[in-house]
């Protein structure tokens, strides 16, 4: 596909306000990741809980990825509360990239990436510049999803031509750059 009018990418979109952590939420996320690493604990195969890695995108379609959710807000990730879908499976992962850092540490590693301003009600990880917790840590789940409107665009297969994404929800709309394969495009 190349040329012509932009290829539209339709996602949803987030309207809602960043505010500092509440302490009763961060609380309740210490809880998860204790419970997440108890759950590690009497795993019988803690290697095998380890999930296959999804692959990162690259390229134009990584920067088109990247305008989409950034355009979007991260409506996907208003379901991730006090849990970010951590669980032993994450917790898996983390472990084996870093042995024999301590239990209480491999919590620190995830209260220290807190977003210092959250959308209300998201997950504690959800900042104005996207998810700061990083691939390391993150479930696989947050690593692998995309939404039907990203999903569409990656059905397309190679796009060599312009792309745009809207974001719409009720009524309300927000509108990227024009992105073009070879240029520099900040999608914010
Ligand atoms: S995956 Fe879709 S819903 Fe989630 S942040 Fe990105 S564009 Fe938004
Ligand atoms: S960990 Fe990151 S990607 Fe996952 S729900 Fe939270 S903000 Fe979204």
């Amino acid at each position: 596909m190349s040329g012509g009018d932009p290829v539209l990418v339709n996602v949803p979109l987030l309207d809602a306000v960043a505010e500092p952590p509440p302490h009763a939420r961060v609380r309740a996320l210490k809880k998860h990741l204790i419970g997440a690493l108890r759950d590690l604990r009497v795993a019988k195969r803690p290697d095998k809980l380890i999930q296959t890695p999804t692959r990162e995108p690259t390229g134009f379609t990584a920067t088109v990825l990247a305008a989409g959710c950034a355009t979007c807000q991260g409506h996907c990730c208003m379901g991730g509360g006090e849990h970010a879908y951590i669980d032993e499976r994450t917790m898996a992962r983390v472990r084996s990239d870093h042995p024999g850092l301590p239990e209480g540490a491999v919590i620190r590693l995830f209260l220290d990436r807190i977003a210092p301003l959250s959308y209300r009600a998201s997950c504690l990880f959800h900042g104005p510049e996207g998810c700061t917790l990083g691939r390391g840590l993150r479930a696989e789940l947050c690593n692998a999803y995309y939404c039907n409107g990203l999903r569409d665009f990656l059905k397309l297969g190679p796009v060599s031509g312009p792309v745009r994404i809207v974001a719409a929800r009720d009524g309300r709309e927000r509108r990227s750059p024009v992105l073009r394969p070879g240029e520099f495009n900040d999608p914010a």
